[in-house]
């Protein structure tokens, strides 16, 4: 049985925790400057802790999302945006196993059809946002809206630049209305990429997640880098900051979502209700 006393008192956030989330967190106005920033970089932790390190953050994770849900007021969102094979579904598996699945909602949106391509681009990511006391996630979301809708000249640039000012609005708007929205984009490197598609061809049990349009979007590299950095560039607020997490290793991308998370539910501090007045003396027979 889980103690969840023990759980919150081992090891709250730390003050190096928030130091190294700054470092990954983009600052309202800036550049990220993705070309500068490591695919590989470690962030300081150790591959032979990074399990254990993971298990207790996700402990903690677990915790405040049940004060999350329990309290009924607030919400979290977490976007996940990155290249093909940069491992949004792993990133989801391991951060999310083992929470409540009552209070967690994860949305993957893929090319708009039917209902959603017939209305604007928000209508679909606003109906899937987190009612009060979910975690939502985010795998892929409106910003494909600005990334590959840009890159492939879906719609005139005209029409996709304007969108910064929307998304920057919306996000805003959810803020104020009472949802949490952090954004990670998954930093891989183009050989890594390479690693992966081909370790996806080779492998029977991942051949079915191999797409020939990836090798399209790979091709286009540099223009989904560079829709990368003006989206992130132009929608990192205060109240929605995007982090780059370098994603070249698994261990350390899977750890620094699960840290900015619990960094983001810490902030919240959700609390449980008060109880009913006058339970003291009740004994149930
Ligand atoms: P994933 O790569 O996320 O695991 P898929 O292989 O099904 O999942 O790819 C989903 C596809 O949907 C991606 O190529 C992505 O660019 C595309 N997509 C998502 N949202 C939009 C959008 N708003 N407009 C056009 N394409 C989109």
């Amino acid at each position: 049985m889980k103690n969840y006393g023990d759980v919150m008192s081992s090891s709250p956030t730390s003050r190096s925790t928030a130091l190294l989330l700054s470092g990954l967190r983009v600052s309202p106005g800036d550049a990220p400057g993705l070309k500068g920033r490591s695919t590989k970089a470690t962030l300081g932790f150790h591959k032979e802790s990074a399990e254990t390190e993971l298990l207790d953050t996700r402990l903690k994770i677990d915790l405040l999302q049940q004060r999350l849900y329990a309290e009924q007021k607030r919400s979290v969102l977490l976007v996940l945006q990155a290249m093909d094979a940069a491992g949004k579904d792993g990133t989801i598996r391991h951060i999310l196993s083992g929470l409540n699945p009552a209070g967690v909602q994860v949305t993957s949106f893929k090319a708009p059809a039917g209902p959603e391509a017939a209305h604007d681009y928000l209508w679909r990511v606003h109906a899937a946002c987190p009612a009060k006391g979910e975690l939502g996630v985010f795998n892929r979301s409106h910003y494909e809206d600005v990334l590959v809708v840009r890159v492939k000249k879906f719609v005139p640039p005209k029409q996709w630049r304007r969108r910064y000012g929307h998304i920057r609005d919306f996000e805003q708007m959810l803020s104020d209305e009472g949802t949490t929205v952090v954004k990670c984009f998954l930093h891989v490197s183009k050989q890594e990429q390479a690693d992966r598609l081909q370790d996806r061809l080779d492998d029977p049990e991942k051949r079915w997640k191999f797409r020939a349009g990836d090798l399209d979007d790979r091709t286009l590299w540099l223009q989904f880098q560079a829709a990368y950095e003006e989206a992130i560039r132009q929608t990192s607020t205060a109240a929605a900051p995007w982090y780059v997490v370098p994603a070249d290793r698994n261990w350390v991308r899977n750890l620094a979502v699960a840290r900015i998370l619990l960094y983001t539910l810490e902030r919240l501090d959700p609390k449980v209700p008060e109880p009913e007045t006058g339970l003291d003396d009740i004994r149930i027979v």
